[in-house]
């Protein structure tokens, strides 16, 4: 075992990496076609569970009849839930009657939820699992870049209410994440994009080495075939998995580190309405360029590397300026408000992300509000 995480090659064609957390340690099995055998990975992980599957329409319009099909050839299929898209299915008025529709199912606490999509449904449908009958079983089927890289991986589920995002939920490790990375050909180019957001994260907050190559292989990590896109996925799946191990419930200061350009790229979604105008991965493309220019700015990293930064994330045409937002650029003043309230305000000053160069984020508890203001104040007024 390395660093909590371990690796093993099953066969041809699955990797498995495994998230170390003791007794309730489970595996990422990643590879190609595997809804197909879905059946057996989900009856191996979760021996004597029938499945009910939650999905949204997207997906379930492309996906559940092969992932019905293999579970019904190892008789696991109890039926399923189909939501509507959209971040909105996060939400009390959707969690309620999908409980409801998964206890008329007859989903028993032996059972099994598995959650088919992205992290929208990955977040509601591990959510209702851990409540339902005081918990059942969970299995992630990710089918977003963003939810095989993040979100499926590391038991954080919830839902957002009025206050704000992800502000209800649970930790609820699933007993297996499946990732079946030949889906990833149907999502649209922009889902795509803003996915790989998450995955240049991983090389900017601890894995320099991979940063520069995905600066050589991008092109072929968006080209639907080949092994890049799946080396991409893995080494993110394996850093999440390790960060996971090493840091549960985000106490010690490690899980933190995966918010790198979250505190920025936060104020700037909820500026955005969490609209079209700007999803998920591409604000954090534009938070992590502003935590790295910000800590150019103070020294703490060299201009050079901000700019290699800057230039990675045009190059894959994800924005990189707050000016990019379509719809009209925010106040400082509005921005430092959304901020505060997703990082909490202690005697002046505010956590970040903050880095000495590529692959070393690092927390810093220190960061003065007026130095923030100015900061703010010059890259919400440039072009
Ligand atoms: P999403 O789940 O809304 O999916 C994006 C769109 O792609 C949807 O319209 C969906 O129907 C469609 N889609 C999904 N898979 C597809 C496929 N293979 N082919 C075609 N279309 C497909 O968005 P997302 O970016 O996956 O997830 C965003 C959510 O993840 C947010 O709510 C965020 O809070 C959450 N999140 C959670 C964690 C965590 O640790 N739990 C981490 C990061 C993000």
């Amino acid at each position: 075992m390395r660093d909590g995480a371990d690796t093993l090659a099953y066969g041809e064609c699955e990797t498995v990496i495994k998230v170390a957390l003791g007794d309730r340690s489970y595996p990422i099995v990643l590879g190609e076609r595997l809804l197909s055998s879905a059946g057996q990975w989900i009856a191996q992980a979760v021996p004597g569970a029938r499945c009910a599957v939650v999905s949204d329409r997207n997906v379930a319009a492309l996906y559940m009849a092969p992932l019905k099909a293999s579970l019904d050839r190892h008789g696991l299929f109890l039926g399923e839930a189909v939501v509507s898209p959209g971040e909105a299915s996060k939400s009390f008025a959707v969690l309620a009657p999908l409980c409801e529709s998964l206890l008329e199912l007859g989903v028993e606490r032996g059972d099994c939820i598995v959650a088919l999509g992205g992290g929208v449904v990955g977040d509601l449908a591990g959510f209702a699992a851990s409540i339902l009958r005081r918990g059942v079983r969970v299995a992630q089927m990710p089918t977003t870049l963003l939810a095989q890289v993040d979100s499926a991986i590391g038991g954080k589920t919830g839902i957002d209410t009025r206050q704000g995002k992800n502000l209800i939920g649970t930790f609820h490790q699933p007993s297996l994440v499946l990732a079946d990375v030949s889906v990833l050909s149907t999502l649209s180019p922009r889902e795509f994009r803003a996915g790989y957001a998450e995955v240049v994260k991983y090389g900017l907050l601890g894995d320099a080495p991979f940063f520069a190559w995905l600066e050589a292989n991008w092109p072929k990590v968006f080209a639907a075939a080949g092994a890049e896109r799946r080396h991409a996925v893995e080494t993110s799946a394996r850093a999440k998995a390790k960060i996971v191990a090493a840091d549960e419930r985000e106490e010690k200061g490690t899980r933190a580190l995966l918010n790198l350009g979250h505190t920025f790229g936060h104020a700037l979604e909820a500026f955005a309405g969490y609209s079209d105008r700007l999803l998920h991965g591409e604000a954090i493309a534009i938070g992590m360029r502003l935590a790295f220019t910000f800590s150019a700015e103070f020294g703490l990293c060299s201009a050079a590397d901000a700019a290699r930064v800057e230039k990675h994330l045009s190059a894959v045409g994800l924005p990189t300026k707050i000016a990019a937002i379509p719809g009209g650029t925010p106040a400082p003043e509005a921005l430092l408000a959304l901020m505060a309230q997703d990082k909490k305000v202690k005697g002046g000053k505010l956590a970040f992300v903050l880095v000495h160069g590529i692959g070393q984020a690092f927390v810093e508890r220190d960061v003065t509000l007026p130095r923030l203001t100015e900061f703010l104040a010059r890259e919400c007024a440039a072009g």
